[in-house]
């Protein structure tokens, strides 16, 4: 996959998925825009990829994701290649869900999305090319409990793009969503180590009782399943692949 030359902005890709994704996207030749909340010299380790910069932003706030978009244009004159990868989790029944909580998950894992696609499409457009790719989650198609902000982002992430595929099929642009079942990040780590310390259970056997539960593979996605994902959909023969909601979960949501 060549894509050299094309500038690639992942969102919260110092961790886990995102950064699997920005790896992919270097090695096929992308200038690449990294992004998170940390102070840069925190991840001084992982920015200091070649042809890459970091922009430290906050994308659950409007001005955070505009910072993000408009650095990258500055920087590298373009974008060709958006994935809205950024999400937090927190598990907890409705009725004790921390309002706070619910509006940050929705600000980040959805809100940041529309606020990047709509600032970063008017320049794909003066180019005539562009893949948005969102990193939404099996729960963007199906519910777990204690998990109603998560669920409630993810479904309307999917939702989302589906509509900015339909606004963009005209043109040479396609707008998908990824949706993956368990990959084993920080994110995922801090879930299953707070079962083992509820439960007294090992780390291991929460792991896999956790696969066991939803994912019928029995084996973890990995980022880097993932970043071959996007360059895939980043290629002429994904030119035609567009508003749909792509499952990579082993199986969770053919049950
Ligand atoms: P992670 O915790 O490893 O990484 C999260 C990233 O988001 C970090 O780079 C962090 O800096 C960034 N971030 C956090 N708050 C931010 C903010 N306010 N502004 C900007 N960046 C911020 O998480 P992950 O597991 O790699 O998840 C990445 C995405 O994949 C999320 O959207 C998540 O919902 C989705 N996802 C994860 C899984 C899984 O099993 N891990 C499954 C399906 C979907």
């Amino acid at each position: 996959m060549n894509l050299k030359g094309r500038c690639a902005v992942v969102t919260g890709s110092t961790s886990g998925i995102g950064l699997g994704i920005a790896q992919k996207l270097q090695e096929a030749g992308c200038l690449v825009v990294l992004n998170g909340i940390e102070d840069p010299k925190v991840v001084e380790s992982i920015t200091c990829m070649e042809n890459t910069i970091y922009v430290q932003a906050d994308l659950s706030t409007q001005e955070g994701c505009h910072h993000l978009i408009d650095t990258a244009i500055q920087h590298f004159g373009n974008i060709d290649i958006l994935v809205n990868n950024a999400g937090i989790q927190y598990v907890s029944p409705i009725q004790d869900f921390p309002f706070e909580k619910w509006n940050l998950i929705l600000n980040l894992n959805l809100t940041a999305a529309f606020h990047t696609m709509a600032r970063t499409l008017p320049h794909m457009r003066q180019k005539g090319w562009g893949r948005l790719i969102n990193i939404a989650s099996v729960h963007g198609l199906v519910a777990s409990a204690q998990k109603s902000a998560y669920v409630a982002a993810k479904h309307g992430l999917v939702g989302l793009t589906k509509v900015v595929a339909l606004e963009t099929a005209k043109e040479p642009i396609t707008c998908n969503a990824i949706c993956p079942g368990w990959v084993l990040t920080p994110l995922v780590e801090k879930q299953i180590q707070d079962r083992s310390t509820a439960n007294q259970t090992s780390f291991e056997e929460e792991k896999t009782k956790l696969l066991q539960e939803k994912q019928p593979s029995l084996a973890f996605v990995t980022p880097s399943d993932l970043g071959n994902y996007v360059l895939f959909l980043c290629s002429d023969a994904a030119a035609q692949i567009t508003g749909v909601a792509l499952p990579v979960d082993g199986a969770w949501t053919a049950q």
